[in-house]
């Protein structure tokens, strides 16, 4: 069986393959870095690394993207509050989203980028939508007229008809019952910060920066686009409008969201306070890799209900794992192979695939390893299991660990990845550059505490881990 996903857009499981050749383009709505992110988002989060890594083990290449949002409506109150530039305000969150990213494991996609660093093509992607009569202004603002894309709501499967013409939504965020035309680019108020430029001083929507981003780097139509279940309207909605008013093509193929982490029955979300960092558990002692098992563990389209005991199972999980990989490693087994384990084995593996190729059933691949486990130790308690029994497990565990990834325990993971290391050593040339020798040194401290040394070279700095 092929690979399958549901497609929002279609409503149906369909089978995948990439629009060229064997490079799967896919774009990620990422996090606005106006706050720690919560385990709500890293679900999400972690789904999209779930989804990188199997793409990849069924041989695929990846060209994804993700977006930083680094300018919208809570940034600009905050940063204003607090008397700090966009840019002061935001790096320390979207430092520490890498940092959070960086210990649950998730892979970088190829290309993170700043909706900062995109606002003379967001300008020029909202006058070319004036000009083919997708917009107007009022009062200084620009607007996209959703009554001019008649297929507007077909990603929400809601029929907009009837709203009211004219009407117009400046938030960036809003419910389908207040489906309006949406602010392109909003003008300057008060002393916010602003860009100036043809549109007048302002600052781009949130919606616009995804469309343009995307087909940037991407083209005009990607395979996959990911993001949580309420990304579905009004953002999602709004990129297809906005792109395919542009273009006049299928943007996405393939949209994937992912279902909510709850919390007693509530969507976990910022703005109800009923939410954990990662930061949070953590310095309660949890481990990072339990906290990947748990968000990966119930298929992503499910909702999966955030407890501490679903956490210490997913620990008591992890334990298995690693016990059974050290058993396997440990023991001596005699010379041979004993053929029902194999196929024992050689099950497994297809069950496993099966179920990820199944949009990407993650309890039934851990249901179909699990059983493995079990069955593979009363076979060892009985010598029915051989050396070349034991290079099967063993090939097995590591397909297994290549998409779950949690068998090694962080303390031997490195705390650090080497692309965190990377940044750091570039943040502190620029801060050197910049005369900031305070914040260059204490970068040069920070990894140091990591373990990571720093050489000065004729060749610039060289970094290793001591
Ligand atoms: P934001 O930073 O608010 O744009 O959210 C980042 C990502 O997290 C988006 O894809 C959201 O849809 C997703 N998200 C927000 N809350 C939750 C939640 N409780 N469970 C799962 N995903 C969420
Ligand atoms: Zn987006």
């Amino acid at each position: 069986m092929p690979l399958r996903f549901y497609n929002t857009l279609s409503q149906q499981v369909e089978d995948f393959s990439p629009l060229e050749s064997n490079t799967v383009r896919m774009y990620t709505c990422g996090p606005t870095v106006y706050h720690y992110v919560h385990i709500g988002n890293l679900r999400t989060f972690t789904f999209q690394d779930i989804l990188r890594r199997w793409l990849r083990a069924r041989g695929y290449r990846l060209l994804h993207v993700m977006n930083i949002t680094d300018v919208e409506d809570k940034i600009i109150r905050n940063a204003m509050a607090q008397g700090k530039t966009i840019g002061e305000y935001t790096a320390e969150y979207e430092k520490a989203f890498l940092e959070d990213a960086a210990a649950l494991r998730l892979e970088t996609p190829e290309k993170l980028v700043r909706a900062t660093e995109h606002i003379n093509e967001m300008i020029d992607a909202i006058i070319r939508l004036g000009e083919k009569g997708y917009t107007y202004d009022s009062e200084g603002s620009t607007y996209f007229r959703i009554a001019n894309f008649p297929e507007y709501g077909k990603l929400s499967h809601s029929n907009f008809e009837g709203h009211r013409a004219g009407a117009r939504v400046d938030v960036d965020e809003y419910d389908k019952d207040d489906a309006r035309d949406f602010v392109l680019w909003k003008r300057r108020k008060d002393n916010e910060p602003s860009w100036e430029g043809p549109l007048g001083p302002g600052r781009p929507g949130w919606h616009i920066e995804c469309s343009v981003m995307a087909m940037k780097y991407l083209g005009e139509t990607i395979d996959l686009h990911t993001g949580g279940i309420d990304l579905t309207f009004p953002h999602h909605e709004n990129e297809i409008a906005q792109s395919e008013a542009l273009t006049g093509r299928p943007f996405v193929r393939v949209w994937l969201h992912a279902e909510h982490l709850m919390v007693e029955g509530q969507k976990m979300a910022k703005s109800l306070g009923n939410f954990y960092t990662l930061r949070d558990l953590l310095e309660r002692g949890c481990q990072p890799e339990g906290v990947r098992y748990l968000l990966a563990s119930v298929p992503y389209r499910k909702k999966l209900n955030f407890t501490f005991d679903g956490l210490k199972a997913a620990e008591t999980a992890i334990e298995r794992l690693r016990n059974f990989k050290l058993r396997v490693d440990t023991e001596t087994f005699p010379e041979g192979r004993v053929e029902a384990s194999s196929a024992r084995a050689q099950e497994a593996r297809t069950h496993f695939d099966a179920a990820l190729d199944d949009d990407l059933n993650t309890a039934e691949a851990l249901a179909a390893l699990f059983e493995y486990i079990r069955e593979t130790n009363t076979a060892m308690d009985a010598g029915d299991f051989r050396s070349g029994n034991a290079a099967e497990a063993r090939d097995l565990l590591s397909h297994f660990d290549s998409v779950f990834d949690v068998l090694c325990p962080a303390a031997q993971a490195g705390a650090i990845s080497d692309e965190e290391v990377e940044r750091l050593v570039a943040e502190r040339a620029a801060a050197r550059k910049a005369r900031d020798f305070n914040r260059a040194d204490e970068i040069r401290r920070q990894l140091s505490d990591q373990g990571i040394t720093l050489e000065d070279t004729k060749d610039g700095i060289r970094w290793k881990r001591k």
